[in-house]
C-alpha cells in the first residue's frame, strides 16, 4: 500500500479531502450507531430553538460526511454543509420536506466534498436553491477539481487500485463531473459581518488554515458557532491544511462569543471542551514540529483529548496521524508549504 499511498500523494488525490487511504480508513473509526449506514430523517436531531444537526458519519471503508446544520429563518430553511453521500443529503432533504419547509439557502463551511458535494443533489431536489461561501470554493472548483477529476479518473483505470478505494473513488468523481453545480452563488467576503439568509440573522466570517477559506457561522440568537473543519474527530484533518495559520485561526475563533461549537466532524462541544481541543491542536502542532516520534505526539493527542477520544477511535486516530505527520506535517518543506502562504 505504501507505494500506492504515495503515488496518491504525488498525484495530489488526497488533496480531494479527506480521501484518506484505503489502509486508514480500515481502521476503526468511531463505533457505528446502527448497523445501517444510510441516515434517515430521524438522525435529525434538534439543537436549540429552530436549529437542528444531521450528524456525519465516518465509519468504516467509507470516507467522511461533514455534520450538516438546519436553521429556521422567517422565509425558510438555511442549510449548512451539504454532505457527500446521497445518504447524508437525501435525508436533509426528505427531512426539509416532511416539515414542509423549503431550503432556500445552503452555506458550505469549504470545498472539501464531505461538506459541498451535496450540493449537486440539493440543487436538483431545491429549485431556486441559493449557495453561498468563501472565494476559496470558487476557485477549487474552477482549478482544483478539474485536476482532482483528471487523478481519480487515472486510480480507476489501475487495475492496481483495490476495491474498496474504487467505491470511493467512483462517489468522488461523480460528484467532481457535477462540479457546475458546486460552484457558489454569492461569495463570502473574509472579514466578520452579518447576513440574514431567507431572513435568518447570522455572524459570518472567513478564516483560512483548514482549505485556504474557511467559513464560520454564528448565530447569536443560540450562541451556536458553526466551525466547519477548525474542529473535527478523531483528529484533525490536515490534507490540504497550513497547521500555523489554522492554530491562529482557532485563538481568533475561540474569542467570539459563542456558548456551542459544532464542529465539521464529531460531537457539539461546550466552551470548555472547545478549549480542551484547542489546547491538544497546539500541542500536535509543537510535537510535530518537533524531534518527538510521531507515535508519541498521537499518544500525547489523545491523552490531551482525555474522554473525547473514547477507546474505540483510539487506534483509528493514531493511523490517520501517523498518515498526516508523514503526508503533511513532516512533509518536505516544499510540500508543506503547498497550503501554507510564503
Ligand atoms: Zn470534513
Amino acid at each position: 500500500m505504501g507505494l500506492r499511498l504515495s503515488w496518491a500523494l504525488s498525484a495530489g488525490v488526497v488533496a480531494l479531502a479527506s480521501c484518506l487511504p484505503a489502509e486508514v480508513l480500515a481502521q476503526p473509526q468511531a463505533p457505528a450507531s446502527s448497523p445501517a449506514a444510510a441516515p434517515r430523517t430521524g438522525d435529525v436531531q434538534p439543537l436549540a430553538d429552530g436549529i437542528w444537526l444531521l450528524p456525519g458519519r465516518f465509519e468504516r471503508g467509507r470516507q467522511p460526511d461533514g455534520n450538516s446544520v438546519l436553521l429556521q429563518g422567517r422565509e425558510g430553511l438555511v442549510l449548512i454543509d451539504s454532505g457527500r453521500h446521497a445518504e447524508h443529503t437525501g435525508a436533509l432533504i426528505e427531512w426539509a420536506r416532511a416539515r414542509g419547509q423549503p431550503i432556500r439557502v445552503v452555506l458550505n463551511t469549504h470545498w472539501h466534498l464531505d461538506h459541498l458535494g451535496g450540493n449537486a443533489m440539493l440543487r436538483e431536489a431545491v429549485p431556486g436553491l441559493r449557495s453561498l461561501a468563501s472565494a476559496a470554493v470558487r476557485d477549487a472548483v474552477a482549478e482544483r477539481m478539474p485536476r482532482s477529476a483528471a487523478d481519480l479518473r487515472r486510480m480507476l483505470a489501475d487495475p492496481a487500485t483495490d476495491a474498496q478505494t474504487r467505491r470511493m473513488v467512483e462517489i468522488d468523481l461523480a460528484l467532481l463531473e457535477r462540479r457546475a453545480a458546486l460552484a457558489p452563488d454569492e461569495l463570502v467576503g473574509a472579514a466578520p459581518h452579518e447576513i440574514a439568509p431567507a431572513g435568518r440573522r447570522l455572524q459570518v466570517g472567513v478564516e483560512r488554515g483548514v482549505s485556504g477559506g474557511d467559513l464560520w457561522v454564528l448565530d447569536r440568537a443560540s450562541g451556536i458557532l458553526v466551525i466547519g473543519d477548525f474542529v473535527t474527530l478523531p483528529v484533525p484533518f490536515f490534507d490540504t491544511a497550513c497547521a500555523e495559520l489554522w492554530r491562529d485561526a482557532l485563538a481568533r475563533l475561540g474569542e467570539l462569543p459563542f456558548t456551542r461549537v459544532v464542529p465539521g466532524h464529531g460531537p457539539v462541544m461546550d466552551g470548555e471542551v472547545f478549549r480542551r481541543y484547542v489546547r491538544a491542536f497546539g500541542r500536535l502542532v509543537d510535537c510535530a514540529a518537533s524531534e518527538e516520534p510521531a507515535a508519541a505526539c498521537a499518544a500525547r493527542w489523545a491523552e490531551d483529548l482525555g474522554p473525547l477520544l473514547p477507546e474505540p477511535s483510539r487506534r483509528g486516530a493514531t493511523a490517520m496521524l501517523s498518515h498526516y505527520f508523514d503526508a503533511v506535517l513532516r512533509a518536505p518543506p516544499a510540500q508543506r508549504r503547498q497550503y501554507c502562504p510564503a
